[in-house]
């Protein structure tokens, strides 16, 4: 016998509609549902014609509200998929979304800091990329993924900044340049000082660039 979806009843002396209603629920629920199976198609609409992330994510929020309200009724089918199928779908596409947001990113980031010529322009585009990531994190529930991401961004953009101004000070110094040397790294350990997470990775290079400032005199006093 049909187990209502709403009310749970089972009983011969009711009536049951499409959708697994009874007579009773039938009038105030279907619309109800009918109206949350229009906002799926809608939002799922909105998120393909998207062209940000966070124009998708949103999308996907909307999607994510109206699948909650299906979900309110155990036993219901749409096209013969329960609400919680659609639930893992929209998580999966989630997912997908989050990961493409932060490739992008990264790679527009590392891009632009090729061709910069300065510290500050080599930072610039990460820093850029962990703001646009930061907003997306807004947006989510869990940000994990996000979070995860913008400290392997900010390793990265402290690495290669690093990396570029003790190149520079190594330049400056075969130069004959040896005081240009030395503020150079006394620029690259504060960089390193001022930002970033201070790992084991970190602590090793602040003690290399640290010798050489030693060995060439020492900080100006
Ligand atoms: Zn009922």
């Amino acid at each position: 016998m049909a187990t209502c979806i709403h009310c749970q009843a089972s009983s011969q002396f009711l009536t049951y509609d499409a959708l697994g209603l009874c007579h009773h629920c039938s009038p105030q629920h279907a619309p109800v549902i009918a109206e949350a199976i229009q906002g799926v198609s809608v939002s799922a609409a909105a998120r393909t014609k998207a062209r940000t992330a966070a124009a998708q994510l949103e999308a996907l929020q909307s999607s994510f509200e109206h699948c909650s309200t299906l979900e309110r009724y155990a036993g219901l089918r749409i096209d013969g998929a329960e609400p919680v199928r659609l639930r893992s779908e929209l998580e999966a596409i989630r997912t997908e979304t989050v990961e493409q947001a932060i490739r992008d990113h990264w790679l527009e980031a590392r891009e632009r800091a090729r061709d910069a010529t300065t510290p500050k322009a080599m930072a610039a585009p990460y820093g850029k990329a962990i703001s646009k990531l930061q907003d997306l994190a807004g947006l989510l529930d869990d940000a994990s993924a996000i979070d995860h991401a913008v400290i392997v961004l900010r390793a990265e953009k402290d690495a290669l900044v690093f990396e570029d101004l003790f190149r520079q000070a190594q330049l400056a110094e075969q130069q004959g340049r040896k005081s240009k040397a030395r503020d150079l790294y006394v620029e690259a350990v504060f960089l390193l000082r001022k930002d970033g997470t201070p790992d084991a990775d970190q602590v090793e290079k602040i003690a290399l660039a640290e010798k050489q400032i030693e060995r060439l005199g020492g900080r100006p006093a």
